[in-house]
């Protein structure tokens, strides 16, 4: 084989060596050593030379990359015969904007020790670099210095890691200029080291090696103005101000303090409705730890890995009963005033607020109290791009002056960055990053990374929210596309049943098979048949596209798939996994069209049990592609006596069957809030915009075409598991712990008297099948909604990670699950697709590189931490859209109407002792309303009356709390008599829903859903 050609040096020195202690069942310590070769085929890659391109290795499909840094690379004043970049990890680390910027940073050289060190320092940054190694246009090259024998640099013994790598980047440095000089003479190009760390410029400067601060770097480049803004804060700042902040405990103190159990480890996450307030869950207490305040959180930001120590008992605490906004509590500061640096850590609000917190814990009686604790240490940052707006108080001309970003995200803490632009940036939307967060200031300091637009308009809201959720959303470059079957569109099914295509499959042409969706729906993953065979059982089958036919392992589509994980749907735009040639064209399963699928076919009884599975690729070719209503019509038209019709009866009656066993077996009927928008179009006919928000009905074909779905996965699920018994694919849903429930367990026998078991999911589904209250016929699905969220969430996992009765999905009751269904929208049904494959042995091409993907369980390890991530904030960023999407038809709809907003049963979800948490079901949406949020005028009986004196904010408030009663009244100052509102938990109160621009810089432009409650 090709790839395997090596051309080894002659002497001993080629040979490196790296040892690995491995431990192993019988508890002794192994020592591994791995040989490495050394070679000196790994190119240069620059096209300036051309003894590398002439014996340079292929790759393992036979070709010889291309030499990707250019013979004509950028010059400036200090480097004018053009130069290459060598940044250094923190370089990565700390400027990957500026890398990523389209203006500079081409012809970069990463070193294979650089990127190791990046990919165990930040996962996320790492893939951002690989994609600009992978697109051809910046020119990164990836270059394997520890494999070449000349750059290979072996550790001293007295020399520590970070030295061993500081030396060899300036290795690597020094003979890329000395072989290119050779190479190119005169016109070779600058070799420039960029690193902050001024001890190895000095060294490089030393060995005649070019080497600049990020800083001095960008200053020399033509543009530098507006990159310089870019540049991270704090590398080259010493410690000024007064430390206001507890240091972090050394490395050494951490390591022995969690072994011990003495500290605890979890991410940090903050209160959407208290910023003041974060959760830490660890595995050694019950309920979360609660970390109160700006000092006990000790520069953590939400989503960060930290270390805690809980605090004494006598310190413990209640969950804030409180809605605090960072906004509110801390209006007239500005970053600038210097003042704040040596100030307290905490404003005079924030300290009032968590006195007032402290005694109302105490009110409420110990019980409740939850355990409490302090940041000693983070051990991995979550830190990632922002979306803001810049804080309007600042202003004026071109100097260099310190700003705010106040992002979106409500959990994450204003970040204070220097920008000679700020005139640009007011009223834009703002991206920023975190880059450090010093002992001695109260916010982080960050960046500018660029301008999306205008606020409110939908480019730049629309991006905005993709970056938020992290959302890949660029288009599919030329690499990804050249993976496409060169046909396109013309792409057909071989005719000739001795094409390559056809090995190893069944020609299903014959069968009588249909899809099932939601109207418009052009990705079809899935279709069906049933049909009656002649012992009286029934043959059923669940066709899915073959994807995997078209999307070979390893190559750039599925390095992208794999990275995307996930298609992702808002309101009027969907950011596909797949190019949309194949995931709405030559793999989507449209009717009166042949496709290649992967079919899954059983032999049921007609009491729905299964007597047999096969799994089979096919072709097929599906005679209809309903919608769920068309569909439902079809099957309960009586004229309709086709033999197609007649196999949707049969699938209909099955699922009924099978969907009672699922429930009998303990299966949980949850319930989300959603709703969709029907389509952005029939609005303007009929003039409301919000006609199109529709909440999600539930036919019967839903029901059937979710059942065989999930029989489908569960079969598969068994049969990978028994192929690939360390690399299964799978997806559990692990059983939530009796605690999660509490607080609701609590609620609903306060407010209603029942009980929730949650002894089994089995008890859980009954018990939640009699929370019933005749009064109120949404109490039901409110109060599985609030189930659901006690509930830990569904996780793709590789089998060999967890222990057999751990694979369990709770809200399935089933003992083992995967995803199948949809691999055109999901990148773990892909996977899925090529181990069930390999586990039926179909024979495919390239069926050897598959093997090897599929058995390696780290891979596949991080592969599956991939998609859960990408998995959830696809869903949230579905969600943020909608909400976007009513507001904006609020909006619309007030200035079409002249109204001030449409009135809506809303339910109380939960109760603040300043406020209350709302639910529109109409909506789908949830809201906060505090005190000025209650109407407290007399009902009258005009519509116009109605917005009475809450506007003008006249009036002032007050309120009362019964925690007892999880109740609030809320009532003018002084006339609790006669003014006074009060509502409950569970409640259904008539809300008036409207959109509008708050005054904060968190929601500006975010066209906030106002609710206000009607007296
Ligand atoms: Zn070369």
């Amino acid at each position: 084989m090709k790839s395997l050609k090596r051309s080894f040096g002659d002497s001993t020195a080629n040979i490196s060596s790296k040892v690995f202690i491995r431990s192993l069942k019988s508890g002794r310590v192994q020592k591994v050593v791995r040989e490495q070769y050394l070679r000196k085929d790994i190119p240069c890659s620059s096209q300036l030379c051309s003894a590398c391109a002439s014996n340079a290795a292929a790759d393992a499909s036979g070709n010889v990359p291309k030499p990707v840094l250019s013979r004509q690379p950028a010059r400036t004043k200090s480097f004018p015969t053009g130069h290459y970049i060598v940044p250094d990890t923190n370089v990565l680390l700390t400027g990957i904007d500026l890398l990523e910027h389209s203006d500079a940073f081409y012809d970069v050289i990463i070193l294979q020790t650089v990127l190791d060190e990046l990919r165990n320092r930040s996962l996320p940054l790492y893939n951002r670099i690989m994609s600009l190694v992978k697109s051809e246009d910046k020119r990164f090259y990836l270059f394997f210095n520890e494999f070449r024998a000349e750059t290979n640099v072996v550790r001293e013994e007295s020399e520590t890691i970070n030295d061993r790598n500081d030396r060899s980047i300036r290795k690597s440095a020094g003979w890329y200029a000395t072989h290119l000089k050779a190479a190119a003479k005169k016109n070779a190009p600058a070799i420039v080291v960029i690193t902050n760390d001024a001890d190895n410029r000095r060294k490089a400067e030393a060995e005649g090696i070019e080497a600049l601060s990020l800083r001095e770097y960008v200053s020399g480049l033509e543009n530098a103005d507006h990159l310089l803004d870019m540049v991270a804060e704090g590398q080259d700042r010493a410690v000024q101000g007064e430390l206001i902040y507890p240091d972090y405990f050394t490395q050494s103190r951490v390591q022995t303090g969690l072994k011990a159990g003495v500290l605890h480890q979890g991410v940090f996450h903050v209160s959407p409705y208290n910023y003041l307030e974060g959760t830490v869950k660890v595995p050694a207490f019950d309920k979360p730890l609660l970390i109160l305040g700006r000092e006990s959180s000790n520069r953590s930001v939400s989503g960060d890995v930290v270390v805690v120590e809980v605090l004494s008992k006598d310190q413990w605490k209640q969950p804030s009963s409180k809605i605090i906004d960072e906004e509110t509590m801390n209006q007239n500061e500005g970053a600038e005033d210097e003042g704040e640096e040596t100030g307290p850590i905490i404003t005079e609000g924030e300290r009032k607020a968590l006195q007032e917190e402290v005694k109302s814990a105490h009110h409420a009686g110990a019980d409740r109290a939850q355990p409490t604790a302090k940041v000693v240490g983070v051990m991995k940052r979550s830190w990632r791009q922002y979306v803001g707006t810049v804080d309007a108080n600042a202003g004026g001309g071109n100097r260099q002056q310190t700003v705010f970003l106040v992002p979106m995200d409500k959990k994450i803490p204003k970040i204070r960055m220097r920008t000679r632009q700020v005139d640009q940036l007011i009223g834009k939307r703002v991206v920023a990053t975190i880059d450090a967060w010093d002992r001695d200031s109260r916010y982080p300091a960050g960046h500018f990374v660029r301008s999306l637009g205008e606020l409110e308009t939908k480019e730049a809201e629309t991006e905005a929210l993709l970056l938020e959720f992290d959302v890949q959303y660029r288009p599919f470059p030329k690499a990804i596309l050249d993976c496409l079957p060169s046909e396109g569109h013309n792409w057909t099914v071989p005719q000739d049943k001795s094409d390559p295509g056809w090995v190893g499959r069944k020609d299903l042409r014959e069968l009588l098979v249909c899809s099932i969706d939601p109207p418009g729906c052009q990705d079809i993953d899935d279709a069906l048949h049933a049909r009656q065979l002649a012992n009286g059982n029934f043959e059923v089958g669940v066709h899915i596209a073959d994807v995997s036919h078209f999307v070979r392992p390893n190559n750039a589509m599925d390095a992208e798939a794999t990275s995307r994980g996930t298609t992702v749907y808002l309101v009027d735009k969907r950011i596909d996994m797949l190019p949309s040639l194949l995931g709405t064209d030559l793999c989507s399963l449209k009717p009166n069209v042949e496709r290649y699928a992967f079919s899954t076919i059983w032999e049921l009884t007609p009491d729905a049990e299964i007597v047999k599975a096969d799994f089979t690729k096919s072709v097929i070719y599906s005679r209809e592609g309903f919608s769920y209503e068309a569909a439902q019509k079809r099957i309960d038209d009586k004229s309709a006596q086709d033999d197609l019709t007649a196999g949707m009866r049969h699938l209909l009656r099955l699922s009924k069957l099978l969907r009672a066993k699922r429930m009998a077996a303990g299966a949980l009927n949850l319930s989300s809030p959603e709703v969709r928008i029907e389509s952005a179009e029939t609005s303007n006919e009929t003039g409301d915009p919000l006609a199109d928000v529709k909440t999600k009905a539930s036919l019967e074909t839903n029901s059937l075409v979710e059942e065989f779905m999930l029989l489908a996965n569960t079969t598969v699920a068994t049969k990978i598991q028994s192929v690939f018994p360390q690399t299964a694919l799978l997806r559990r849903h692990a059983e939530p712990p009796a605690s999660n429930f509490a607080d609701l367990s609590d609620q609903l026998k306060r407010m209603r008297d029942m009980e929730l078991d949650v002894s089994s999911s089995k008890a859980l589904a009954d018990s939640l099948d009699k929370c019933i209250d005749p009064e109120h016929p949404f109490f039901n699905t409110l109060i599985r909604i609030l189930a659901t969220r006690c509930m830990t969430s569904a996780e793709y996992f590789c089998s060999g990670s967890h222990a057999e009765p751990e694979f369990r999905h709770y809200g399935l009751a089933s003992e083992i699950y995967t995803h199948f269904t949809s691999p055109i929208r999901r990148y773990a049904d892909l996977l899925v697709h090529r181990q069930l494959a390999y586990a039926i042995s179909y024979e495919g091409q390239g069926s050897e590189v598959v093997d090897e993907g599929l058995r390696n369980k780290n891979k596949l390890e991080n592969v599956c931490r991939n998609l859960n991530f990408r998995h959830r904030n696809a869903q949230h960023a579905g969600r943020a859209s909608i909400e976007y999407y009513v507001g904006q038809a609020l909006k619309q709809r007030q200035a079409k109407m002249g109204d001030e907003g449409v009135v809506e049963d809303g339910y109380v979800m939960r109760v603040f002792e300043n406020g209350a948490v709302i639910f529109v079901r109409k909506f789908g949406i949830e809201g906060v309303v505090r005190l000025e949020d209650f109407d407290l005028s007399p009902r009258k009986k005009s519509k116009k009356d109605q917005r009475s004196d809450n506007e003008e904010g006249l009036i002032t408030k007050e309120s009362e709390f019964e925690p007892e009663n999880y109740a609030l009244t809320v009532f003018e100052k002084g006339k609790k008599d006669t003014t006074g509102r009060r509502i409950e938990l569970f409640q259904e109160v008539k809300v008036r829903v409207s959109s509008e621009e708050k005054g904060g810089a968190r929601e500006k432009g975010k066209r906030k859903v106002r609710m206000v409650v009607l007296g």
